[in-house]
């Protein structure tokens, strides 16, 4: 298979399953270059939101793509992602974006973790990511990547978004708020799992391709 060549077209827009502007600008930086058009949900109108009542990232990543892959009759890419921290037994976990109320912002959900951890010396946290890419037919593929860190003491940093600065990682000696875009990416369980899905995105594609070519039952 030949890189950068026709195994890595498609003729149709790959949609990006969400709005969150950081993540989109994330994943732009990581498809620049491939020939293939990307769009985000914010490119088009309102759609219905998914439930993300998964128990699990894999769930919620699965249900996001299939959703969107369905309801705009592309293919789509979801990434479900949170923190978890170990003294906190896992939480936020799944509910890593809603940890401090439905509608939390990043600031309340910083300043309530950093209260559940006062006092506590075990610091020990991740970030966890699950890609999932789905075609209007169904089927999915899951790609994963995780990035082991601690939760600082306060927030530091003001780049990405958010628990970017409460998570500090030691190898860089930075948290990930304090890191560039291009630097967070080098080492952040996104990265991590998008990387694993750009080592076999001709495979990827020419599974989309094929999935797409099949006539629907
Ligand atoms: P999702 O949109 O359901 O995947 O929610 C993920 C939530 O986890 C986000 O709203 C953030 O609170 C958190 N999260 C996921 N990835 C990152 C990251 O790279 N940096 C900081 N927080 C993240």
């Amino acid at each position: 298979m030949n890189f950068m060549g026709e195994d890595l077209k498609l003729d149709r827009p790959l949609i990006l399953a969400t709005k969150n502007r950081g993540k989109v600008s994330e994943f732009q930086d990581l498809f620049r270059g491939f020939d293939f058009e990307i769009k985000s949900l914010n490119d088009f109108g309102p759609i219905p939101p998914v439930i993300e009542d998964g128990e699990t990232f894999e769930d919620n990543s699965v249900k996001k793509a299939q959703f969107t892959a369905k309801v705009l009759g592309l293919p789509a890419i979801a990434d479900d992602s949170g923190l978890t921290v170990k003294a906190l037994g896992g939480k936020p976990g799944v509910l890593s974006a809603r940890y401090a109320g439905e509608d939390a912002t990043d600031e309340a959900n910083n300043i309530k973790l950093l209260k559940a951890m006062k006092g506590i010396e075990q610091r020990e946290a991740a970030f966890i990511c699950v890609l999932a890419i789905a075609v209007p037919q169904g089927p999915a593929l899951i790609y994963g990547g995780t990035c082991e860190g601690l939760i600082t003491q306060e927030i530091s940093g003001t780049q990405g978004f958010g628990y970017d600065p409460i998570f500090y990682y030691p190898p860089l000696n930075k948290t990930f708020a304090q890191m560039s875009g291009a630097e967070k990416n080098g080492v952040s369980h996104r990265g991590r799992a998008m990387a694993e899905l750009k080592g076999e995105l001709d495979k990827v594609l020419i599974w989309v391709r094929q999935r797409l070519a099949e006539e629907p039952f």
